[in-house]
C-alpha cells in the first residue's frame, strides 16, 4: 500500500491535504514538498507521513521535494504546531511564517548571491589553453577558507569560468554557506565595563544553557545596566557553536542596542527585522537553519525562526505591546520564546524595568525566578519624579509655566531636557468656535489629527487625509482652531521660548527617512544642550547620559480608560519615559502635568516602586476577574453594516455558552467604524485555559463549516492586548 504524506499549504484553511508519496521519496515533517493543486503546482509543508489512505478517494502524488532536509527542523515545527493550537490560527498559515517570503514562494533554499566556493586537488587538469580558469583555481586555492561569488567576480573572474571548474570538479561548494569566522574577537572586547555589584550578584542568579529550560524574570530599573547583564551572560555562557536569540521590541528605535552587541560579538551578530529586503532575509535563515552559531538580535517573527542549536533566549523589555502581533496570526513574540526554550531545553530571561503583568505573576506563582536589580549602573541614581498639577493654570503649546522654567534652568547648566507629549501631529482635532463643528474622518469614528508642517488633516486609524482648510468646512467661520497637543504644537512653542536651543522632534514623522533617528540620536549624544520633544518612541530604551529632566506633558490619558490594561500600560510608559532622565553622573528630574495630581495611580508613581504598583494593579485584575487570573479571547466580526457584524458574533455566543466561560458582548468596538468597516467584539473569559483553548478549537471549526453572510468576516484574538 502506497504511503501518504499530509500536507499543509499556506493558505487560510483549517484543513490539511491527502498526497500519495511516490516510490523512493522520503520524506519528513517540515519538509518543503512540490504538490499538484488544482490546475496548478504549489508549494507545500510536510506535517505527518505515513498516514493510512482514506478508504475509496484516489489521491495525487506529491511532485517532488524541495530540499532532502526539512526546512523547519523539530523543535521549530512543533512550536508552530502548538502556536497553531494555541492562538486558534491555521497551521498552513503559521508553518509559512517561518519561512522567509522567498522560500515561501517556492524559491530554490540557497544563497543565491553568496555561495561559496573552495578550491579542490582532484587530480583533474586545466587545459593549457584556460588561462582565467587557471588563474582563478590559484587565486581560489589562497584562500583556505574559500571565497563568496560576489568577492569572486568582483576580482574580475565570471560565472562560466566557476562553472567550468566546478564540472571538472576543481572547485566546490562550501557548506554551510559560509565558514564559521564569528571567533574573531573585535578590538572594542576589551573595553567591557566591569559588573557592578549588584549586577554581578544578578548575573549569579541566572542559570547557564547547560541546566535546561528555565525561565528568568530579570526586573532591573531603567538604566540599571541590563544590557549589560545580557551581554556579559552571552560571552560568558556561550559556546562557540551555540545560537543565541535576543528579541527586542522594534529595533529601528534602538540602534544603539544592536551596535552595543555588534562590539563585543562583532560577525556573529545578525539582524532580523521587517526592513530587511527578501535577499537578506533568505541569508540570515539560512544561517540559522545551517546551525551557524548566530547570536540572532530580531523583533518578534525571530522567534519563530528555525534555530537548530539555540541555548539561549533572552527577550528584552518584555512588557512591550509590539511583541503581540495584531492581525493574521495574532502570536506573542515573548510567549511563544518562552515556549521555545522550554522546547530546547534552554534557559530564557525576560527583562524589563516594568515587566508585564502577566510575567509577574509569573513570577509570584514561582514559574519564572524573579532576579532584582534595584540600582542604577555607574554612578547614576533613579530620577526623582513629581506631579504638576495644571488644573487653572495657563498653559502653552501644553506647557506650564514651572515646566517651562525646569526646562530653561537645566539647559542653563548645559543639560538636554526630553518633552514627552502622547500625540503626533500639530493637534489631534480642528474646531469651530462659532459652530461647534469637528472635522472627523469620513472612513472612521475618530477625528482627524491636524498636521501643520504638511497642511494637512489625517486620520491616525486609516491613511485617509485631506488639506487642511483656513475656515469651518461647514459654516466658513474663521474662527476654526487646532485644539489640544500634538508633538509639532510644543515643538513649536519650545523654539520660541528658547531660541537658541536646538528642539529636536521624534515621532512617526519626522523619522520615517531611512537613517533619520540615527542622526537625531548622534545629535543628542554629542551631548550638547538640547529639548527632545516626541512620543512613545522617546520611551523605547535609548540611553541619552546629559538628559537631566523629563516633562510629561498630559498624564491623563489612561487613567479613565475603559481598556483593563490601560492603567498598567499609562505606568509603563511614564516610568519608561521617566527612565531617560538622569541616566549619566547627573540626577535626574521628572515633572508629571496633570489635572488629576491626587489620583492614587499617580501617587504611587511618584514613589516609583513598579513592583509595588504591578500587585496593586494585579489585586484590581485579580478583583475584576481579568487576565493573568482569567484565560481571555475575543472574537471579533468586521462588516459592511454594524448590524451584520453584530449578528455574526450573535450566532457565536450560544457556541460558548458553557459553565466556566463568560460571555461578554456583542458589542460594537470602541472606535466602531475604522476604514469603513464596522466592528464588534464577543469577549470570553475563562477560568481554565485548557478549557477555553477546546472551546475555541471547536467554535472555529464549527464557523469553518458554516457560511456566514456575505459582507462580515469574523477573526479569534487569543490573550488580546487591545480589548476596546
Ligand atoms: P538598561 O538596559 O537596564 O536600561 P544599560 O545596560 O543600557 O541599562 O546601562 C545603562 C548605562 O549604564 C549605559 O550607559 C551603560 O553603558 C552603563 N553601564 C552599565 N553597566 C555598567 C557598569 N557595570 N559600569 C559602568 N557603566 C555601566
Ligand atoms: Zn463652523
Ligand atoms: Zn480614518
Amino acid at each position: 500500500m502506497p504511503l501518504i504524506a499530509r500536507i499543509a499549504l499556506n493558505r487560510p484553511l483549517r484543513r490539511l491535504f491527502d498526497y500519495i508519496i511516490p516510490e523512493g521519496l522520503e520524506l519528513t515533517p517540515g519538509q518543503r514538498v512540490r504538490i499538484p493543486f488544482g490546475r496548478q503546482q504549489a508549494t507545500g509543508l510536510v506535517v505527518q507521513v505515513g498516514v493510512e489512505p482514506p478508504p475509496g478517494i484516489t489521491l495525487k502524488a506529491v511532485a517532488g521535494a524541495m530540499e532532502n532536509w526539512p526546512a523547519l527542523p523539530v523543535e521549530t515545527f512543533k512550536l508552530l504546531s502548538w502556536a497553531s493550537d494555541y492562538y486558534q490560527h491555521p497551521l498552513g498559515e503559521c508553518l509559512f511564517t517561518a519561512l522567509p517570503p522567498a522560500l515561501r514562494r517556492g524559491r530554490i533554499a540557497e544563497e543565491k548571491k553568496d555561495q561559496w566556493w573552495r578550491a579542490i586537488d582532484s587530480g583533474s587538469t586545466i587545459p593549457a589553453n584556460a588561462h582565467k580558469q587557471k588563474a582563478l583555481w590559484d587565486w581560489l586555492n589562497q584562500r583556505s577558507n574559500g571565497a563568496p561569488t560576489t568577492d569572486i567576480l568582483r576580482a574580475g573572474f565570471n560565472r562560466a569560468q566557476l562553472k567550468a571548474l566546478q564540472e571538472k570538479q576543481l572547485i566546490e561548494i562550501v557548506s554551510p554557506a559560509r565558514p564559521a569566522d564569528f571567533n574573531e574577537a573585535p578590538e572594542l572586547l576589551a573595553r567591557r565595563p566591569r559588573l557592578s555589584e549588584a549586577q554581578t550578584s544578578a548575573a549569579e542568579q541566572l542559570a547557564t544553557p547547560d541546566e535546561g529550560f528555565s525561565a528568568f524574570l530579570l526586573y532591573g530599573i531603567t538604566g540599571s545596566g541590563k544590557t549589560e547583564i545580557y551581554l556579559h551572560y552571552l560571552k560568558e555562557h556561550l559556546g562557540n557553536q551555540d545560537q543565541a536569540l535576543v528579541l527586542v521590541p522594534e529595533i529601528n528605535l534602538t540602534p544603539q542596542t544592536v551596535a552595543r552587541f555588534q562590539h563585543y560579538f562583532g560577525a556573529r551578530i545578525v539582524v532580523w527585522h521587517s526592513a530587511l529586503n527578501d535577499g537578506e532575509r533568505l541569508a540570515t535563515w539560512l544561517k540559522v537553519r545551517n546551525g551557524e552559531p548566530v547570536i540572532l538580535v530580531g523583533t518578534r517573527s525571530a522567534a519563530l525562526l528555525p534555530f537548530t542549536n539555540l541555548r539561549t533566549i533572552i527577550v528584552d523589555e518584555e512588557h512591550d505591546s509590539s511583541y503581540k502581533q495584531g492581525e493574521g496570526f495574532r502570536y506573542s513574540g515573548r510567549d511563544l520564546a518562552v515556549y521555545r526554550a522550554h522546547l530546547n531545553k534552554c534557559p530564557v530571561i525576560l527583562g524589563s524595568a516594568t515587566p508585564s503583568l502577566e510575567s509577574v505573576h509569573n513570577a509570584k506563582q514561582a514559574k519564572y525566578h524573579l532576579v532584582k536589580l534595584e540600582e542604577r549602573a555607574g554612578n547614576a541614581a533613579p530620577p526623582v519624579i513629581s506631579l504638576l498639577d495644571i488644573r487653572s493654570r495657563p498653559l502653552e503649546g501644553g506647557l506650564s509655566r514651572p515646566a517651562l522654567n525646569a526646562i530653561e534652568q537645566i539647559l542653563a547648566k548645559g543639560e538636554q531636557a526630553l518633552v514627552f507629549v502622547n500625540r503626533r501631529g500639530f493637534a489631534p482635532v480642528m474646531m469651530c468656535f462659532d459652530c461647534g463643528h469637528m472635522v472627523e474622518c469620513p472612513r472612521c469614528d475618530t477625528r482627524l489629527t491636524y498636521h501643520r508642517r504638511d497642511r494637512a488633516m489625517r486620520c491616525h486609524h486609516c491613511d485617509y487625509q485631506t488639506a487642511a482648510t483656513e475656515q469651518c468646512p461647514k459654516c466658513k467661520s474663521e474662527a476654526f482652531k487646532p485644539v489640544g497637543q500634538g508633538t509639532e504644537r510644543t515643538e513649536d512653542i519650545l523654539a520660541t521660548a528658547f531660541p537658541d536651543t536646538p528642539v529636536v522632534r521624534v515621532d512617526r514623522d519626522s523619522t520615517q527617512r531611512k537613517g533619520s533617528i540615527q542622526g537625531i540620536l548622534n545629535q543628542v549624544n554629542t551631548g550638547k544642550p538640547c529639548v527632545l520633544v516626541g512620543t512613545q518612541m522617546l520611551a523605547k530604551g535609548h540611553d541619552f547620559p546629559n538628559v537631566t529632566l523629563v516633562v510629561v506633558v498630559n498624564a491623563d490619558g489612561g487613567l479613565f480608560s475603559v481598556d483593563f490594561r490601560a492603567p498598567e500600560q499609562l505606568i509603563q510608559t511614564l516610568l519608561q519615559v521617566s527612565g531617560r532622565a538622569g541616566r549619566g553622573t547627573k540626577p535626574g528630574k521628572v515633572l508629571v502635568q496633570t489635572c488629576h495630581s491626587d489620583h492614587p495611580l499617580l501617587k504611587t508613581l511618584c514613589e516609583g516602586h513598579y513592583l509595588d504598583i504591578a500587585d496593586q494593579l494585579l489585586k484590581e485584575r485579580e478583583e475584576g476577574q481579568f487576565p493573568p487570573f482569567r484565560a481571555m479571547a475575543i472574537f471579533r466580526a468586521e462588516g459592511d453594516t454594524m448590524e451584520k457584524s453584530l449578528q455574526a458574533l450573535d450566532t457565536i455566543k450560544p457556541l460558548a455558552n458553557t459553565t466556566g466561560i463568560e460571555t461578554w458582548g456583542p458589542l460594537p468596538a470602541m472606535i466602531a467604524r475604522r476604514a469603513d468597516k464596522h466592528r464588534a467584539q464577543l469577549i470570553l473569559n475563562a477560568r481554565n485555559r485548557k478549557k477555553l483553548n477546546s472551546l475555541l478549537t471547536g467554535i472555529c471549526q464549527e464557523l469553518d463549516q458554516r457560511k456566514l453572510p456575505a459582507g462580515v468576516k469574523w477573526m479569534i484574538d487569543v490573550d488580546p492586548q487591545e480589548t476596546g
